[in-house]
């Protein structure tokens, strides 16, 4: 077992601990869940296990074709050794398809492909609920510089070419995703995580989601659908919980 004994802080979906070493931190992933800033809350069983699992393996995906990113290695069942970075408080959303919260802005179907990739910038502070804004906020604001949101964007375009890939030959459609981003030693990092709890995965052939969206909008079936992703990525089947 990990010896997770200095939290650092406490997030939706992990928790951060300090390590001996001040450049390096390890997540905790939980089985805890929260959707609409936290108003609904609840628990999926085997959650955290799988999201470290299916962690693990995007970012040794990404590390493998050149994307910067926090990872070092998993150390158990639920935690993963990373690279202590400072965040940047700005999350980054890249779509592929309409859903979630740009069908209700634009007034388009879920399921509306897109004639381009949309990239969207909000401010990660979920007292305001994660506004959308602009560069020149983020500029004005000093929160990050032309240049950092710019090497996020040209990352997270990568993310999305290198796991739409990755997805589409196991079945699923990227329909879109967030991602979170941090500074260390000088360098922008993919931090954060890439997983059912951030993305949007359908079935390609049933567009029924794997993800988040089943617990959001009451689907049932959620630990199945998680179990689901990591099988068909990886072929591990984790033991049912009890
Ligand atoms: P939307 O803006 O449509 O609600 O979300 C776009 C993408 O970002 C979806 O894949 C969604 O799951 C993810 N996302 C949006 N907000 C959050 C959040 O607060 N926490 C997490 N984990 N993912 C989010």
């Amino acid at each position: 077992m990990t010896n997770l004994t200095m939290l650092i802080t406490e997030g939706k979906g992990k928790r951060l601990y300090a390590t001996d070493n001040p450049d390096e931190a390890i997540v905790s992933y939980r089985d805890e869940t929260f959707a609409y800033h936290g108003l609904k809350r609840g628990r999926i069983i085997g959650k955290g296990e799988i999201n470290n699992l299916i962690c693990e393996y995007i970012f040794t995906l990404l590390t493998q074709k050149g994307v910067p990113n926090h990872f070092i290695r998993r150390l158990d069942n639920r935690c993963s050794l990373v690279k202590r970075v400072e965040i940047v408080p700005v999350v980054v959303k890249v779509r592929n398809i309409v859903a979630g919260s740009l069908a209700k802005r634009i007034g388009y179907p879920d399921g509306t492909r897109l004639k381009n990739t949309v990239v969207e910038y909000c401010l990660k502070d979920s007292e305001l609920d994660d506004p959308l804004v602009n560069l020149t906020h983020i500029t004005a604001m000093d929160i990050a510089t032309a240049e950092e949101i710019q090497r996020m964007e040209e990352l997270s375009l990568r993310v999305n070419d290198i796991v739409g890939e990755c997805m589409r030959e196991i079945s699923i459609e990227l329909i879109d995703f967030k991602l979170e981003f941090g500074r260390y030693k000088g360098a922008i990092l993919l931090a954060d995580e890439v997983s059912p709890d951030t993305c949007r995965f359908w079935d390609a052939r049933t567009h029924e989601p794997l993800d988040i969206d089943r617990f959001r909008h009451d689907l049932g079936d959620v630990e199945e659908a998680y179990r689901e992703v990591l099988h068909r990525l990886t072929g591990n089947v984790l033991k049912q919980s009890e």
